[in-house]
């Protein structure tokens, strides 16, 4: 079934896309899909090259007539998502994927397909062994890693690309130019606490907020969703006032790039005021539940009676700051894009706040895709959290990709789909890392589009390409060729 895919149209993209699925890729075990690349740009006597972070260039000279033209770069990444469903016996470390096709769609047999980047390393492929196509210089280059962190994208040193106009072919929406991305930044912090006793016969519960949609960090932040540890703070904020609540132990979030679903955390009242306590956790229930009636409708708050002891609580002081503090975080959808309608410009995942040992963490992911905009924004959270007290740093930088909808490599390229296809193409942009933001801190004024075929599902085992979006990204991509 497998070999069917290389008789679709355009032929010479599905074939290098068949070999692909013939090569193990998984990020990190790229061994063989770079050898292979390698070879496939010495075999047509191209300039090969393999840098440190394992990224491959091969550069391929204009045709005739063209060689005046200033070099244009392809970029995809060779690494893919290795997911499998849980029946299936699919060993990424050496099997091939099968494929099949199925009605308009192309799809795997139970594991992801790879056509996220495989299709477009297959068309930059297919340019590379053309001898039918008119262009100038070419560099193009496979990076290494990117599912993982974009490796292969960091890695790039300055000085080795000489083109000045990028095409990146990663993404999942045919019809779709991308022209940004968000950079990002995490933001965290320590608060100390002393452990004190409450008295021995203080009723204690564990308090859950549960069932929440979460969503990945950056490109579901603007649908409104329930954050669970915002949640959790502004309740506690009330039950502290009202009932002067203490709190032991807190388990809110857990991933720093996904919207918090669950948190939990373990609280005692004085006995009088246990009554009170579960009332008003039922009404915080049914504010919370209107308020996000159309995002949220299973969220769920329970209040569990258990025996907790007397020790351990943390200590009142700090509670109260790190609740005074978490309400007072930014959290969600900053500002939108004064370019792009519908982007977020600027955005903030209040992620995590786990207690352990006298130590309260707190984690934020912090979005922009204008780098002055991101480290503002870390500012203001350093800010806030060195009022309450706790020490606070900053990781995992990394830059955003401005819009710039004045470049004429976007002109060419909306020029080149209206003819075409006689519609206007979208411009979008994303609010999550591409390489394209890493790669343009390198190469700054590098102009850089990205658009690719329509992909559904990627990074899980129902990832399908639609197959006549991939005849109409070879097309857009040829005619973009020989035009820029
Ligand atoms: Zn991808």
């Amino acid at each position: 079934m497998s070999e069917t895919i290389a008789t679709l149209p355009p032929i010479a993209l599905w074939q290098k896309f068949y070999r692909l699925t013939r090569i193990p890729r998984p990020s990190c075990h790229e061994r063989r899909v770079r050898e292979y690349l390698t070879a496939f740009g010495q075999d047509l006597g191209l300039e090969t090259l393999i840098d440190d972070a394992g990224n491959v260039l091969i550069r391929k000279p204009a045709v005739p007539g063209y060689e005046q033209r200033a070099p244009l770069i392809l970029q995809g990444h060779m690494d893919m998502v290795p997911q499998a469903n849980a029946d299936s016996t699919h060993d990424f470390a050496k099997d091939p994927i099968t494929t099949r096709i199925d009605g308009d769609w192309v799809t795997a047999e139970r594991t992801t397909l790879g056509a996220d980047n495989g299709i477009g390393v297959a068309a930059m492929l297919a340019i590379l062994g053309a001898n039918d196509l008119q262009h100038g210089p070419l560099e193009v280059l496979f990076t290494s890693n990117e599912e993982i962190g974009m490796h292969g994208a960091f890695g790039l040193k300055p000085g080795v690309l000489s083109g000045k106009m990028l095409i990146n072919t990663d993404m999942e929406e045919e019809g779709e130019l991308c022209i940004g991305c968000a950079g990002g930044a995490n933001v965290n912090s320590r608060l100390m606490y002393r452990e004190e006793p409450v008295a021995a016969d203080w009723v204690s519960y564990r308090l859950c907020i549960t069932g929440l949609r979460g969503g990945h960090s950056g490109v579901d932040i603007h649908r409104g969703r329930g954050n669970a540890v915002a949640l959790l703070f502004r309740l506690l904020k009330h039950l502290q006032s009202d009932f002067a609540v203490r709190i032991k132990s807190l388990d809110a979030g857990n991933l720093r790039n996904a919207i918090p679903r669950e948190a939990f955390c373990l609280v005692a009242v004085e006995p009088p005021c246990a009554p009170a306590l579960t009332a008003s956790v039922k009404h915080w229930q049914s504010i919370f539940s209107a308020e996000l009636k159309q995002t949220e409708p299973q969220l769920q708050i329970a209040l569990e009676a258990v025996d907790l002891g007397t020790d351990g609580w943390i200590d009142l002081s700090n509670a109260q700051r790190l609740v005074h503090a978490i309400c007072a975080c930014p959290s969600g959808v900053i500002r939108m894009s004064d370019e792009i309608p519908g982007l977020v410009e600027s955005s903030n995942n209040l992620a995590i706040v786990r207690s352990a040992e006298g130590e309260i963490h707190i984690h934020n992911l912090v979005r922009s895709s204008i780098d002055s905009a991101r480290d503002d924004l870390c500012g203001r959270l350093a800010s806030l959290f060195t009022l309450a007290g706790a020490e606070t740093w900053f990781d995992g930088q990394y830059p955003g990709w401005l819009p710039d909808l004045s470049a004429s490599l976007l002109e060419h390229v909306r020029q080149a789909y209206r003819e075409l296809f006689g519609v206007e193409a979208k411009i979008s942009a994303v609010h999550a890392g591409l390489e394209c933001g890493i790669l343009g801190a390198a190469y700054p004024g590098v102009e850089m589009i990205s658009f690719g075929p329509t992909i559904r599902n990627p990074h899980s085992p129902d990832e399908r390409v639609e197959i006549k979006s991939v005849a109409r990204f070879w097309d857009l991509l040829v005619n973009v060729l020989a035009r820029v």
